[in-house]
């Protein structure tokens, strides 16, 4: 009797982990399915990464169950997690290969930097919060990632020891361009970044950096993200 107890609480020890593991799989290929596939997002290597990062483990407990919906979700702080549909059309904007060097600016749950880490070789991101920064370079090691760089300060400046990148990523919205983040993109490389003053909806902008140094502007859509904070 004694034995068959601790059988069955053995066995269940087993399953239930794999069930709710299984369970946030299952919700990431729907996530993929309806949220981005369905709504035109054609990368395979962005769906590939989205349909692998563990977008519940960067989120806090009592939002795990909520981690693959269709919104942005509070991290804590005033802070967000994007949309996975934002974080996918934003990555594949910069059009992401392996061999690239990606600088993100506001690192936020790690979410943005965890699915760009996962198609291209560096990533370097920065977070004005220490604390949130602190935080979540913690989850990121425990999740496997060692291609992710990271600093707290203000990434107006960008990080200019290791410009310039082949792509830039903003998810805080400036009210202007930062001129720095401009300059330390390659030729030939694009940033994508919200564009707009403080409590209204902003523009998500493609800037695309010619071979002979001359910048495109393009407006993708409206977007409401958190404001660009300064130091
Ligand atoms: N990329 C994040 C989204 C984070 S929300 C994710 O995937 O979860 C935007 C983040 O930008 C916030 O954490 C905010 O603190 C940070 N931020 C705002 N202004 C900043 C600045 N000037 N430099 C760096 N980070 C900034």
């Amino acid at each position: 009797m004694k034995t068959g107890i601790i059988l069955l609480g053995l066995i269940l020890f087993i399953i239930i982990p794999e069930t709710v593991q299984d369970g946030f799989q299952q919700q990431r290929e729907q996530m993929v399915k309806r949220q981005l596939e369905a709504r035109g997002i054609k990368d395979q290597a962005t769906l590939d990464a989205m349909r692998k990062v563990e977008r519940h483990k960067l989120v806090p407990e009592d939002m795990k169950k909520n981690a693959y919906r269709d919104g942005p979700l509070p991290i804590g702080g005033g802070q967000t997690i994007s949309q996975p549909f934002m974080v996918a059309f934003m990555t594949e904007a910069i059009m992401p290969k392996p061999d690239m060097k990606v600088l993100e600016i506001g690192t936020g749950s790690g979410y943005q930097a965890a699915v760009l880490a996962e198609i291209v070789d560096e990533v370097y991101t920065i977070e004005i919060v220490e604390e949130l920064a602190r935080r979540v370079q913690g989850d990121l090691k425990d999740m496997g990632y060692n291609n992710i760089h990271f600093k707290v300060g203000d990434g107006y400046h960008g990080w200019e020891e290791h410009a310039p990148f082949d792509a830039i990523i903003v998810t805080a919205a400036p009210e202007e361009i930062p001129p720095r983040l401009v300059e330390q993109l390659k030729e030939g490389g694009r940033m994508v970044i919200p564009v707009g003053a403080r409590g209204t909806v902003q523009n998500l902008q493609l800037i695309e950096k010619r071979a002979n140094g001359k910048i495109r502007t393009r407006e993708l859509m409206p977007v409401r993200f958190v404001p660009f904070t300064r130091d």
